[in-house]
């Protein structure tokens, strides 16, 4: 299971997760955080930075993108773009990572 979410860091599950749902969080952790301005969502935050490894091929989203040139994913988050790009279909809104280099 991926807690960290390389192509959209703030859309990690450890992150998303103990956030209340009025900060865009999912509520589900008991005593969880309030905003993202909480010290423990700060803290969560930068240590989820820190473990996203430099990736040996990656593209302005931090991902390989090589899933959407025909190749075989590298960075295990390439799906991301393809998964929100139908989401955004589906409510009409604009993909935050369509663009490709
Ligand atoms: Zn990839």
């Amino acid at each position: 299971m991926r807690r960290a979410n390389a192509a959209q860091p703030d859309e990690s599950r450890i992150l998303k997760a103990p956030l209340a749902v009025g900060a865009g969080g999912w509520g589900q952790v008991p005593d969880g955080w309030e905003s993202t301005e909480d010290a423990g969502y700060r803290k969560m935050a930068g240590l989820v930075a820190a473990s996203i490894q430099p990736l040996r091929y990656r593209d302005i989203n931090g991902t390989c993108a090589r899933l959407q040139k025909g190749d075989k994913c590298v960075c295990g988050s390439c799906w991301v773009r393809d998964a929100e790009a139908a989401y955004r279909k589906t409510v009409g809104g604009v993909s935050a990572t369509a663009k490709t280099e």
